[in-house]
């Protein structure tokens, strides 16, 4: 079993960094999911906003 650590990654939209935590890293893992975030929470929060918005039509 892997152990995860805590990683900083740069948000490619704003440019400040977050925290990809070692439970995320581990919940990626489960789900299989390769690809490390690019985006902040704040960042990803945005564009699902963004997304719901295009939907309603
Ligand atoms: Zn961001």
């Amino acid at each position: 079993m892997n152990e995860f650590q805590d990683k900083t990654i740069k948000c490619v939209d704003c440019g400040e960094e977050f925290t990809f935590t070692a439970g995320e890293q581990a919940f990626y893992q489960e789900k299989g999911f390769t690809n490390e975030p690019k985006r902040c929470k704040a960042c990803r929060d945005k564009k699902k906003a963004q997304r719901e918005e295009t939907r309603r039509d």
